[in-house]
């Protein structure tokens, strides 16, 4: 119960590419580029187990961005010639590549990661990958034409990892949607029927979906300034959601002004609750943390409730970061004492031993 995880990201290592960015540059090339990052990858794997993660990550340490890193192994873009777009309905300009013809894998995009994780963990283990509507938010696009068709292609090329991670023994795989609550109404039209695609056939594996407000990075918090005081958008997503085949929703909350009393709307869904910020460097308490924990049962089964961080730690200091992941086990433990179905018997049993 309280079973902890994070959205996916961690820091990359200083040995493994520059630190405290979003867009890092590797720091080796080749064979030993390809060492180091299954050192950093292990180095995390480990840091999460010491913490006490429940449900580990790769830290997705083998990529540069979370975007990008699965759109180097399809064939049909070109890096080369880059161009400038607005991104999340124009919030922040990017650089992004071109779709020049048909859509293809190159061959398998995380099973790296995915085997070195599945040797060395007993812990369950998640993979995270872009979600259709948010890659085609991250990409310009001279080959299909149509946006929604593009969505479904990639969707596709999703479904084909997924379907090899679950054979890799993956225990969760995650898409990542920061586009939902940009694009609310293409989310009901196509976004989550683009999910479906991804996951479909999927037996074995719990699926999720991630959507936040983003990174703590400052074109996001200019954007948030000008939501208001609450954040309602999910309200217009949540019930779709609610009916989807995903079993997981990740969503932030600690610090977040979306209405807590929202995820009531995502009833039956196990429901990843951010209970630690990744746009401050301060460390939550366990009590902190715990608190959050306590406010979102008012609205989600404690079965289905999934302590986790708000989104990714990509851009932070490594040993906040580290910080952080403790804070997250320590206040999910103070949960687990405090309304986990062990700690009630104990309690009861300690009474009887008293008498
Ligand atoms: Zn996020």
């Amino acid at each position: 119960m309280f079973e902890t995880t994070i959205a996916g990201s961690l820091p990359k290592p200083g040995w493994l590419a520059e630190t405290d960015k979003l867009w890092p540059a590797w720091r080796a090339e080749g064979a030993e580029l390809a060492r180091v990052k299954r050192d950093a990858t292990l180095l995390w794997l480990k840091e999460q187990e010491a913490a006490g993660i429940d449900i580990v990550t790769d830290g997705e340490q083998s990529r540069q961005h979370f975007v990008h890193g699965f759109l180097e192994y399809v064939e049909g873009i070109d890096f080369e010639h880059k161009v400038k777009m607005g991104i999340r309905n124009n919030r922040y300009d990017a650089m992004v590549p071109v779709v020049v013809g048909p859509l293809r894998l190159k061959g398998r995009v995380h099973q790296t990661e995915a085997l070195i994780m599945r040797n060395h963990s007993k812990k369950k283990i998640k993979i995270t990958m872009p979600g259709p509507m948010t890659i085609v938010d991250t990409i310009a696009d001279r080959h299909y034409g149509d946006k929604v068709k593009l969505a479904m292609a990639f969707a596709g090329l999703l479904n084909q990892e997924a379907r090899a991670l679950e054979k890799d023994g993956v225990d969760t795989i995650q898409f990542d949607e920061p586009a939902f609550n940009v694009y609310m109404s293409d989310v009901t039209k196509w976004g989550i029927d683009a999910l479906h695609v991804a996951i479909k056939g999927l037996r074995k594996v719990k699926t999720a979906v991630h959507i936040c407000y983003g990174y703590g990075i400052k074109a996001n918090l200019d954007w948030k300034e000008t939501l208001g005081g609450e954040w309602r958008q999910y309200e217009q997503i949540f019930p779709a959601l609610a009916k989807s085949k995903l079993d997981q929703i990740s969503l932030e909350c600690i610090h977040s002004k979306v209405p807590a009393e929202l995820m009531r709307l995502l009833k039956g869904k196990d429901v990843l609750v951010g209970v630690i910020d990744v746009a401050s460097d301060r460390i939550e308490t366990a009590e902190e943390v715990f608190g959050v924990i306590k406010n979102a049962l008012k609205y989600v089964p404690k079965k289905h409730l999934f302590p986790c961080t708000n989104c990714g730690m990509a851009p932070m200091k490594r040993e906040i970061a580290l910080a952080k992941l403790r804070a997250l086990a320590a206040g999910a433990a103070l949960a687990r004492r405090k309304y986990g179905a062990s700690g009630e018997k104990k309690a009861s049993g300690k009474g009887n031993r008293r008498r």
